[in-house]
């Protein structure tokens, strides 16, 4: 109940962010029968390849994420047979067919801009720090004296005991932009080597994109002028759907490091974790049919509202 009430605060802040940021070019705001404010979407399942992402008991984030983004795919293909969706990848590959995950990523970003599109869905799951399964923690319970004379010295004692994976849910991250120009204040800020996934995506994504090029800063300003809000409110819609499907959102996040494949793409992104693969109740219901399907099910239904509220924003 409290995430619902939160979700829709940050649902109010960030559709009324959208609305503003959309007004805010004035008297050359697009035609409404001119122009649809989603034509084409973006699906990047996330990994691929030698590049498993992180692991569960039985699956790989490359699998699900695949899964769900071809289920996802298929539903925006029914509901908007006018919407193009472009794929990052269609099957267990890295996108681009290089050999390393900083080309993949250059490719997905390079596909999406190419492409044109209109909004940027990177599909991820995540994991708590542990590899799945039960794993031993040891932790200090007291002290002992060892030696003798000159040589004595305390030392720790040590417990270890078996534990658990507790963290489960979902969150979604948008690009990390100046938080002064959003109005929506709710929006969680992780900072530099505190991402939640699989570590080796910061340092390939580092390795991609670089930072300090003009392309790469315009792109920036870009992002927080024109992409920002609608990258906030999209992930908002999102979050706020996984928490009407029951699951435990943890609500939207921005980053900056982890994710930069989000700011090199010329259009509004998200990263979306889908649930934890450490977790084997969660896994369970990422590995199946009936989660996959609810995942992109309430996915779709974010993506409805997003169009629904940039289309009647511009109607008026
Ligand atoms: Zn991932």
């Amino acid at each position: 109940m409290k995430w619902y009430n939160l979700s829709t605060i940050l649902l109010q802040g960030a559709i009324y962010t959208a609305l503003t940021a959309f007004s805010a070019g004035g008297p050359k705001l697009p035609h409404p029968t001119q122009r649809a404010a989603v034509r084409t979407i973006i699906i990047d399942p996330g990994h691929g390849g030698f590049d498993t992402g992180t692991k569960g008991l039985q699956i790989a984030e490359k699998e699900v994420a695949l899964d769900v983004g071809m289920k996802l795919g298929k539903l925006i293909e029914e509901t908007w047979p006018d919407v193009k969706v472009v794929y990052t990848r269609t099957t267990d590959v890295m996108p681009g067919g290089g050999s390393t995950i900083a080309s993949g990523l250059n490719y997905r970003a390079e596909l999406a801009n190419k492409s044109r599109g209109d909004i940027f869905i990177a599909l991820h799951c995540d994991n708590d720090g542990h590899p799945a399964g039960p794993f031993t923690v040891r932790r200090i319970v007291g002290h002992r004296y060892a030696g003798k004379g000159k040589r004595r010295r305390r030392v720790p004692i040590y417990e270890s005991y078996t534990g658990h994976h507790t963290r489960k849910g979902t969150e979604t991250f948008i690009w990390k932009a100046d938080r002064a120009g959003f109005k929506g204040s709710a929006i969680n800020e992780i900072g530099e080597g505190e991402v939640t996934d699989s570590a080796g995506e910061t340092e390939s994504d580092s390795l991609a994109f670089d930072m300090n090029s003009p392309e790469a800063r315009i792109r920036a300003q870009l992002y927080e002028k024109k992409y920002f809000a609608n990258s906030a409110l999209f992930a908002t819609l999102v979050e706020d759907e996984f928490s009407k499907a029951g699951r435990a959102s943890e609500g939207v996040f921005q980053r900056d490091a982890g994710i930069r494949v989000l700011q090199a793409t010329g259009m509004p992104s998200v990263l979306i974790e889908m649930g934890f693969l450490s977790n084997v109740e969660e896994e369970q219901y990422l590995i199946s049919e009936d989660g996959q399907n609810e995942i992109a099910r309430n996915i779709m239904d974010a993506l409805r509202r997003y169009k629904a509220t940039l289309e009647s924003h511009a109607t008026n």
